[in-house]
């Protein structure tokens, strides 16, 4: 069933002579090249590898490489147009085959598939599965199967689709095209249930790194979130698209309207909104230069938006995978880009209550509170971000990444172990019933109404914490909740209550090394990986105005004209000729044929 791949690296079929004639790009990234190799040679695969870090072409071009055509299975039918305008704009023959077609469409594509003119065909897996169209794949020579998004199916995941399951079906059916099944989600469950339903038969299993070296991870204080974040964008984010998350639909509508009173582009996305205006919200954020969106978690999946240079969270994300996967939607184009979060003592205690009063089942609630402490542990951490979030995925990191808050203000830490007793203990001499607000008053000595009507002023813990300022006790009962000293209790009215897990340090037997609140700073300018953009200088403007023009004109994204790290390398280089414009990153023969000339002469109308 092999046909084996050329690999003399000067055939015009080669790996890499099509990265560079097709794509425009000169070097594989990763195992790119290695898994190429594997299926182009008719071998089974199974890909993971973070978002953004190149899965697409690890079957486009063994599609291209071997005879036939190449049937791309995705769920998503956004995305598959937005690949198949990619694919074209690049001089690829693709095609995209769903209900979504009109008969006229669907019967040229028909007959292109079957006459080989098709070299990538897009479907959706419902579509694939009907008995008519296996009865018209079976006619066709078939280059590959590339099953996307392949955690679907999975039962455990979010994203499960029964149609997934029968994706196994394939094997029997066309036994001798390799399939390669892609994904983001690495979890070893997940990657077993794949291998085991798709690939039964066995296959390379490629492991990609699952940093993403450009973004920079952040986590901040929350107390005032709104402004917070908009001074971030307004720092260091103007005119630049993003994502901002929320934890309810109310939160992303006045986000979104919050934003836009200031000026900013922004519009909310979220299951309350009808399914028009939710696409109509998409289509421009993909559409639009530096649009926001406000968004609950229905938003991302999909997006294949590769120039969204920072992703907030307003809310905590219900688990470290979905904040990575989440923060990974930005900075797909590899040029920097910000993950920023801002969070709470009231966020820990609102989580808390609502997974105390879930009825789940038994098993599935102590999974969920074992995500929300690796998550609180994640963003109390002090050393560097990034060992906690890919420990996640099986992976190590050396830490010391240079490029998260705490390797670039690296957070003080204080023996907090007298400070944190005395706090526990005023917890339970308060009757294990009050909130921090409460608490820290008693600990303090504000002898307030409240302090005072419920006698809690003659309390032997009354005024043991004046030494601390109230900023600092709020840190201290934060980071205790989030340790799990304390909890909320389970009444739900906000009080604080001891947990089992704060008696060895009550005892004396345990230490507590706690971080030092950051005071907000300044931002230094990011350690960018690739060429660094002056978003303010006319000559970028240009450059966009005129990719903005020519994508309106053809009715598709201004990315599939031009990446933005296209753009920032055709400034960098300044090219005089075609033949110096070929050689920057992003720009195949296709591309160059057709806009070279045009990004030539706008370069020769600058200064
Ligand atoms: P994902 O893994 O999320 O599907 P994509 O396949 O969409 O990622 O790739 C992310 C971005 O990286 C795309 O814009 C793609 O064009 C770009 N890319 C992929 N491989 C390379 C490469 N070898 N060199 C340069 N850019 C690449
Ligand atoms: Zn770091």
């Amino acid at each position: 069933m092999s046909h084996p791949a050329p690999t003399d690296p000067t055939s015009a079929a080669a790996p890499e002579a099509l990265l560079a004639r097709v794509f425009g790009y000169q070097h594989f990234r990763g195992r790119q090249r290695e898994i190429i190799e594997a299926v182009a040679a008719g071998d089974n695969a199974l890909v993971l590898m973070p978002t953004g870090g190149g899965k697409s072409l690890c079957y486009q071009i063994p599609a291209l490489m071997r005879p036939g055509t190449g049937i791309v299975v995705s769920p998503l039918i956004a995305l598959m147009r937005d690949q198949v305008e990619a694919l074209k704009a690049n001089g690829v023959a693709a095609a995209v085959l769903n209900s979504s077609l009109a008969a006229q469409e669907r019967r040229q594509v028909e007959q292109d598939l079957l006459a080989g003119r098709i070299e990538l065909l897009y479907i959706a897996p419902e579509g694939l599965l009907r008995e008519p169209i296996l009865n018209l794949l079976g006619r066709c020579r078939l280059a590959l199967f590339a099953i996307d998004e392949a955690h679907c199916v999975s039962q455990w995941g979010h994203d499960f689709r029964p149609e997934y399951l029968q994706l196994g079906a394939l094997r029997e059916r066309f036994p001798d095209v390799p399939r390669i099944a892609l994904t983001a989600t690495a979890d070893e469950r997940t990657r077993t249930e794949i291998s085991r339903h798709l690939l039964p038969d066995g296959g390379q299993t490629f492991i990609a790194s699952f940093d993403r070296p450009n973004i920079r991870y952040r986590v901040g204080l929350k107390n005032n979130p709104r402004a917070q974040l908009l001074s971030f964008i307004d720092r260091e984010h103007r005119g630049h698209s993003g994502i901002v998350y929320c934890f309810s639909r109310k939160r992303a509508e006045q986000t979104a309207a919050f934003l836009y009173q200031n000026g900013l582009t922004a519009l909310p996305y979220h299951a309350g909104l009808s399914a028009d205006e939710r696409q109509a919200h998409q289509d421009r954020f993909i559409g639009e230069d530096g649009m926001i969106i406000c968004a609950t978690i229905a938003f991302g999946m999909g997006i294949d938006k590769p120039d969204v240079r920072f992703v907030a969270h307003l809310d905590l994300p219900r688990s470290i995978e979905a904040y990575y996967q989440e923060t990974g939607r930005a900075g797909r184009d590899g040029l920097p880009a910000d993950a920023w979060m801002v969070y709470s003592l009231a966020d820990i205690v609102q989580i808390r209550q609502m997974q105390a009063n879930s009825s789940a089942p038994e098993a599935q609630q102590r999974l969920e509170r074992e995500r929300l402490e690796a998550l609180l542990a994640y963003c109390e951490h002090a050393g560097c971000r990034r060992p906690p979030l890919l420990s996640y995925f099986d992976e190590e990191h050396p830490g010391q990444c240079g490029h998260c808050d705490n390797c670039l203000n690296p957070p003080e830490t204080w023996d907090a172990t007298e400070a944190a007793r005395k706090g526990l203990s005023c917890v339970y001499r308060t009757g294990q019933r009050f909130g921090a607000g409460h608490v820290i008053d008693v600990l303090m000595g504000n002898a307030t109404e409240r302090v005072t009507a419920l006698g809690h002023d003659r309390l032997s813990t009354f005024a043991i914490g004046s030494d601390l300022d109230r900023s600092t006790w709020q840190s201290v009962l934060r980071q205790l909740l989030a340790l799990g000293h304390l909890q909320p209790d389970p009444a739900g009215h906000g009080g604080l209550q001891l947990s089992e897990r704060c008696r060895a340090l009550l005892r004396g037997d345990e230490q507590l090394e706690l971080r030092r609140d950051a005071v907000p700073v300044r931002r230094k300018r990011a350690a960018g990986s690739r060429v660094e953009v002056d978003t303010d200088s006319p000559d970028w403007q240009a450059l966009r105005q005129w990719r903005l023009e020519t994508a309106q004109e053809q009715g598709v994204p201004p990315y599939v004209i031009f990446h933005d790290a296209t753009l920032a390398a055709i400034l960098d280089a300044r090219p005089q000729s075609l033949d110096e414009l070929a050689r920057i990153t992003g720009v195949g023969q296709h591309k160059l044929d057709k806009y070279g000339g045009d990004v030539l002469n706008v370069l020769a109308g600058l200064d």
